[in-house]
């Protein structure tokens, strides 16, 4: 990836966390994979680097370093473990970053410091069985009653969820009003009247954890709202932009696993005489990839800049998410390709890209939904 004109303590991060990921993230990553799950002790870990606290002001106890900062942490992260950067990024670009940009001082200071330090993991729980594409048929209802509201409903496929400390939860507080009827709570894992099922089986992500969340007459005070009521969900839409650039340098930082994995693999593999990589089919397969990645990665970082120059990156946001998922997906499919059957073992890491890089389509809004998001911005 060039990163030619990042500043030098942008270059220096990003050198660190690829140090720190290749100690103690790659590794692991295949067996964390198998065990679908993986030492919880990592949040406080990437608490102590500063990880958690990149993108939350320095008022909370985080670094503020930023979006192009989270972006180069993402990428790296995903390169090491994609599964890790899953649960990483639900619990900084969704749940944290709800609380820096929904919550009052108040809230802020309770919960950023345990965020920041990895002491509470957080989940986001917005899907439900009906409620996926359209964000406009949530049922889990919260309803006012004196100084609480008392949730009921159910959340489905949480990362995060069966071990999350708290929960991020959007609810309908005023169903006639549709996408403007909801609203944003936080809920402590531990509140009479939330269960969470039996963690959920996955295609790929092992390492990440996800569940269902059941909401029986949960009761919780009025002040864990986030945001004013029925237009907290609006506001999120608009501040949770962090997710989509989280999940472009995610993609990227997949992609370029697999690029690295199929182009070490057809340096050292002879057939008809010589290396893979004497073939132009095969020069040609690595140099597409490097290409289209580098664009991905071009689109993250433009995103990300414009971000952290406080300009608007909403469409931005959507290109750079679309573009460089599917990317990573194309160059995932075609690195398993380019390794054959070894490739196609289980022993194998680029099984498990092939198998993670799908769900990068499908979460923070799905490629249609982005592609809904640009064209609503071209004026037509
Ligand atoms: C590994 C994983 C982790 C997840 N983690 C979380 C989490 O932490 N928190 C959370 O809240 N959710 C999570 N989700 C769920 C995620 O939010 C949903 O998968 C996502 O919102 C899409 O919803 P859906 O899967 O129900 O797809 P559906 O809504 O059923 O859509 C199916 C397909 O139809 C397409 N489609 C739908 N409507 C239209 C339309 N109008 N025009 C064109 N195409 C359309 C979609 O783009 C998609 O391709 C996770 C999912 C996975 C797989």
């Amino acid at each position: 990836m060039s990163n030619a004109l990042l500043s030098i303590e942008q270059v220096q991060f990003a050198e660190s966390v690829r140090s720190f990921v290749e100690a103690e993230i790659t590794p692991n990553a295949m067996s964390w994979d198998l065990q679908e799950s993986y030492p919880k002790e990592l949040f406080q870990k990437f608490g102590e680097l500063g990880w958690l606290g990149v993108t939350v002001p320095e008022a909370y106890g985080g670094t503020g370093g930023g979006s192009v900062l989270y972006a180069l942490l993402c990428a790296e992260l995903a390169r090491g473990s994609a599964g890790i950067a899953l649960g990483f990024y639900v619990h900084t670009a969704l749940a944290g970053a709800a609380l820096v940009h929904l919550g009052d001082e108040a809230q802020r200071k309770r919960w950023l410091p345990k965020i920041v330090t990895g002491v509470k993991v957080g989940c986001w729980a917005y899907a439900e069985p009906n409620a996926g594409a359209d964000v406009s048929s949530v049922k889990t209802r919260a309803v006012p009653d004196g100084d609480d509201y008392v949730i009921n409903g159910t959340k489905m496929y949480i990362t995060n969820a069966p071990f999350a400390d708290f929960m991020i939860v959007v609810a309908m507080t005023n169903p006639e009003l549709g996408l403007k009827g909801m609203s944003v709570f936080i809920v402590d894992s531990d509140t009479p009247g939330v269960r969470v099922n039996k963690p959920l089986k996955k295609l790929g992500m092992g390492a990440s954890e996800m569940a269902e969340i059941v909401f029986e007459d949960c009761r919780i005070p009025a002040e864990n709202r986030l945001g004013p009521e029925e237009t907290g969900f609006i506001r999120a839409l608009k501040v949770l932009t962090l997710g989509r650039i989280a999940s472009a340098a995610f993609g990227v930082g997949l992609g370029r696993a697999a690029m690295q994995e199929s182009q070490s693999y057809c340096q050292r593999r002879i057939q008809f005489g010589g290396p893979l990589t004497t073939n132009q089919f095969v020069r040609f397969t690595l140099a597409d990839m490097a290409t289209r990645l580098e664009a991905a990665w071009q689109l993250c970082l433009h995103s990300a800049r414009l971000a952290d120059a406080d300009l608007p990156h909403d469409q931005e946001a959507s290109m750079a998410k679309l573009f460089a998922t599917e990317t990573c997906t194309w160059a995932c499919e075609r690195a398993l390709h380019l390794c054959g059957a070894e490739g196609y073992m289980k022993e194998s890491p680029v099984q498990r890209f092939y198998r993670d890089c799908k769900v990068l389509e499908i979460g923070e809004g799905t490629s249609e939904i982005q592609r809904e998001t640009i064209f609503r911005q071209l004026g037509v």
